[in-house]
């Protein structure tokens, strides 16, 4: 492996070391570091706010609150198309920027980036779209009309692995529905998420409006903030694990909550898929970041007559990627986030090939410096192993063999999780008839890649609550008021 880095512009971890954004002021301080997941090296550092910082970040999104609010949509959506315009002018140095803090391909990361913009872009029309609602009573007793007010300050909690698009996905509505909020990314990924406010910035967005925390303290900055009667709204993106606690927190001062939760996509193969086309979409379902996606395919149930080509086909496509650290233009398998990550998905590795699993290719990790797990194909994996119930989030495949479709069905429905799933089939009728026994927010059929920002994002069960993008996701951000009105 190659280990070189190029920086440059916004893509310059000296300019991102600055730190908390509060009521449209910079202020610098120290103590969470970033480390390159390629090397293990100190990136950079950044502040880590205390709780009386995310006191004063609620005070500034309160204080700007009703200016935004009383802000007409077209200017609002103006800001935000500008702030569009900045993120894709500085599209090559945000995805630098995320390729050196969160490892990911530059391919990928380029790819998160427009579809980051996108959100900024989507919203941006959608602010001036806000719905409203008129109605007669059925018994003709008075006329309903129905408002949509933001719900007021939103804090906004976003995960490392698409350091730009989460935040974009949740600040995007929230700005268009009149709302300010306070972001809290995450700690291993904080540079994107500043020199994304930064472009807000630039682009107009008034002080106060957007405030952004790091802090190594989540929980307690959190539950300070939900505590706070001006905060209406918790929009969560991480893992299903933190989202319980969140919402046992935000209950006990009833604070509105969306939840994008964990995932167990499975990936269906039918004999009767077109093969090229299933193996193309089962590298994006899987490999996109190096598979640290919540849409990823984490379970590859391939039917009987065309599992032994697939696997084949599989095996000689992920053993011929390149891995290396994702700022080099060469590599298409980055590291994985942390040495955590990796000790993760070698233990459900380990366990899966204790209990009759064979790798065709990868299996374990590798020794090099940083956090690398190669591409890894497992097939013959009991269907009841720890790998089919855990979110692997990282570059493996397991495949299993079924016969029919219930068989089929009734293996993809078997997981706490709903967020998404993938079928490749020729006969559209039978994909379908499939798909609507799936329990799952999202289903791509004869695509490995559905997400979108006028899309509804979400899951069902233990995935999540709400969804994010599309036409609803701005609701998420509002609160419809009843006019009960007599004329
Ligand atoms: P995580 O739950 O560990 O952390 C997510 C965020 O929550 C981070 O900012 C973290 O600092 C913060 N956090 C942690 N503990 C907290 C607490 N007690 N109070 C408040 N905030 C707290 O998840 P992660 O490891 O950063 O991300 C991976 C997870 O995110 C996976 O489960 C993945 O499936 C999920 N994810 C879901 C979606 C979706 O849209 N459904 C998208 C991306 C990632």
């Amino acid at each position: 492996m190659t280990f070189h880095a190029k920086f440059s512009g916004y893509a310059d971890p000296a300019l991102h070391a600055a730190g908390l954004y509060i009521g449209g002021k910079w202020q610098s301080g120290s103590g969470i570091t970033v480390l390159d997941p390629s090397t293990g090296n100190l990136l950079a550092e950044v502040a880590d706010a205390a709780i009386e910082d995310a006191q004063r970040a609620v005070d500034a999104a309160d204080a700007a609150a009703a200016g935004w609010r009383a802000t007409p949509a077209r200017q609002r959506s103006e800001i935000l198309r500008r702030w569009y315009q900045l993120m894709t002018q500085h599209a090559e140095e945000l995805a630098t920027l995320i390729a050196l803090e969160n490892g990911k391909a530059l391919a990928d990361a380029r790819g998160e980036v427009a579809y980051a913009a996108e959100f900024f872009r989507w919203y941006a029309e959608e602010a001036t779209r806000i719905p409203g609602e008129f109605r007669h009573t059925p018994s003709g007793s008075h006329n309903i009309l129905v408002d949509h007010e933001p719900i007021g300050i939103a804090v906004l909690i976003t995960p490392w692995n698409f350091p730009a698009a989460m935040a974009t996905r949740k600040i995007g509505p929230a700005l268009a529905a009149g709302c300010t909020v306070i972001l809290k990314p995450a700690s291993e990924t904080p540079l994107t998420a500043y020199a994304t406010a930064r472009l807000g910035e630039e682009a107009g967005v008034p002080p106060g409006v957007v405030n952004v925390l790091t802090t190594s303290n989540p929980g307690g900055i959190t539950n300070a903030m939900l505590a706070d009667p001006r905060v209406r709204k918790l929009s969560f993106t991480g893992s299903t694990g933190v989202g319980r606690v969140l919402l046992a927190e935000a209950a006990k001062s009833v604070v509105s909550c969306s939840m994008e939760l964990g995932g167990n996509a499975p990936f269906i193969v039918f004999d009767d898929a077109h093969l090229e086309a299933a193996l193309d979409g089962a590298m994006i379902a899987k490999m996109r970041n190096a598979g640290e996606a919540c849409t990823a395919a984490n379970r590859f149930y391939v039917q009987a007559g065309i599992h032994d080509a697939f696997v084949a086909g599989l095996t000689a496509r992920m053993k011929s990627l390149k891995i290396g650290p994702g700022y080099d233009p060469e590599t298409q398998c980055g590291p994985m986030i942390t040495q955590n990550a990796v000790r993760k998905i070698d233990r459900l590795v380990s366990e899966a090939l204790a209990a009759g699993a064979r790798a065709t290719t990868g299996g374990k990790p590798l020794t090099e410096n940083g956090y690398f797990y190669p591409p890894t194909v497992l097939e013959n994996v009991p269907v009841n192993a720890s790998i089919a119930r855990e979110e692997i989030f990282g570059p493996v495949a397991p495949v299993y063999k079924f016969e029919s479709d219930d068989e089929a069905i009734r293996l993809a429905n078997n997981t706490e999780y709903g967020l998404a799933a993938y079928i490749y089939s020729r006969d559209l009728k039978r994909a379908m008839k499939v798909g609507k026994r799936i329990e799952t927010g999202m289903l791509g059929i004869n695509r490995g890649l559905m997400s979108d920002p006028a899309a509804p994002f979400g899951g069902v069960k233990q995935s999540g609550l709400g969804r994010e993008g599309g036409v609803t996701g701005i609701l998420e951000f509002m609160e419809p008021k009843y006019f009960a009105v007599d004329y």
